[in-house]
């Protein structure tokens, strides 16, 4: 089965929602199963998953582990960024960096948004 325009919008808008994207796939779609609040699900036959506690946690784990390790390279941008914004004194140089700055920002608070849904 193909994915159409329309699955890759409801997965996106699910994101939004704040679920998450597990590792495990639909046996059937063979697309990432999506998990908002206590629910496990696929987003395209909608179809309802209980993980297994064990594998849960391991899909869990797993997803944290590359959600820190993005954490940790948006922090270390930002850091990059704030010591160049402060060295230079070119306000179009400023504008470029402030955007870039911004822009981590919103990545940062994305990825703190979805390691915090984690009850
Ligand atoms: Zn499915």
């Amino acid at each position: 089965m193909a994915i159409r325009d329309a699955d890759f919008k409801r997965m996106a808008e699910l994101l939004k929602l704040g679920a998450s994207m597990l590792s495990e796939s639909c046996p059937e779609c063979k697309v990432p199963l999506f998990k908002l609040k206590n629910d496990v699900f696929c987003p395209l036959c909608n179809r309802k998953f209980i993980l297994v506690k064990s594998d849960e946690e391991l899909s869990r784990a797993a997803t944290d582990l590359s959600l820190r390790s993005l954490e940790k390279i948006a922090v270390s941008k930002l850091e990059e960024l704030g010591d160049l914004v402060s060295a230079t004194t070119n306000p179009d140089k400023q504008f470029e960096l402030v955007s870039l700055i911004s822009m981590w920002l919103d990545v940062l608070g994305k990825l703190r948004n979805l390691t915090s849904k984690k009850e």
